[in-house]
């Protein structure tokens, strides 16, 4: 269910790759440089058309470029979505461009930095440019929904697939209804479901059958560290670009260029990130919240101008 109405947003190609090229301006005039030459050099397929595969994603062939899978509707998730791959592609084309072959392919743990970076850029672009409170409630309800599905639930998949580990080295039975029992269970904790905050629904038990994900070998919890970093990074990268500093941003662009030449907590740490410590968990939270604070006092707002006077 939207938390919030839909405000009807509709892009062209052109236009959603006008926006990007915009959004992204806080990593400096190299990194959009290199977006617009992949989107003049057609490194994009993005209409959807028939027999062509569902969903979207970014790859690269070391030695030419990277490329991307689109299926876009020109709705504002279709944005998010090429603002998202694009992180990913500008991530190979700088990686490759630095590396030797043996080093040019970057882990999971950094990868999803890159793309999540883009679309908090992206985000805090349309909100600059939001002109009415419907849009702005609109779009923070997606970014709200963005920290939901990429931090809270992949973290709720995380404990579900070490779970089952655990119960596989217990010497435990795997069966479908074991895993059902136990996917209900995580999923009512983090909910609330005893608590009475929200219902999750005995179907809900069987929603662990379609996560492809559980079948790679603990994948899920890099989507959570992944947006706890790249909230984090961006923050600091947007206050400097206001004053215009660059010293944040060159680091960024320093662990894009490393690709997979060390290892993701170091790389990290080099960008300015310290995953063992608890600060970019809190940073990201203290996004979360102040996005649920600005959401509150609009909704609150829009209820008093509704009453009758
Ligand atoms: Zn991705």
């Amino acid at each position: 269910m939207p938390m919030v109405p839909k405000v009807d947003m509709s892009f062209a190609p052109d236009e959603a790759r006008a926006i990007t090229l915009e959004a992204v301006a806080p990593l400096g005039k190299e990194y959009v440089a290199a977006l617009r030459q992949g989107f003049e050099s057609r490194w994009t397929d993005y209409l959807p058309s028939t027999g062509k595969r569902a969903g979207a994603y970014s790859t690269g062939a070391y030695g030419v470029h990277p490329y991307q899978l689109l299926n876009f509707n020109g709705k504002y998730e279709d944005l998010t979505t090429l603002a998202h791959e694009s992180g990913h592609s500008i991530h190979t084309w700088l990686s490759y461009g630095a590396q030797p072959y043996p080093t040019s392919d970057y882990p999971t743990f950094v990868a999803e930095v890159a793309s999540t970076l883009d679309e908090n850029l992206l985000v805090h672009h349309m909100l600059g440019r939001a002109r009415d409170e419907a849009a702005r409630l609109f779009l923070l309800g997606t970014q709200l929904d963005t920290l939901r599905t990429t931090l809270f639930r992949q973290t709720q998949f995380a404990e579900f697939e070490l779970a089952i580990h655990e119960m596989a080295e217990r010497g435990e039975t795997l069966t479908g209804d074991n895993l059902s029992a136990l996917y209900l269970k995580i999923a009512r904790e983090y909910y609330g479901h005893d608590r009475g905050l929200c219902r999750v629904d005995d179907l809900v038990a069987s929603e662990w059958t379609f996560v492809p994900h559980f079948y790679y070998d603990f994948y899920v919890y890099q989507y959570a560290t992944s947006i706890v970093a790249s909230t984090s990074l961006a923050r600091g990268i947007r206050e400097e670009a206001m004053r215009h500093e660059t010293k944040r941003r060159d680091a960024y662009l320093r662990m894009l260029r490393a690709g997979g030449s060390d290892y993701p907590i170091a790389l990290l740490r080099e960008a300015g990130v310290d995953m063992t410590s608890s600060a970019p968990f809190d940073a990201a939270i203290a996004e979360m919240n102040a996005t649920m604070d600005e959401m509150e006092r609009i909704l609150v707002r829009r209820a008093e101008q509704q009453k009758p006077r």
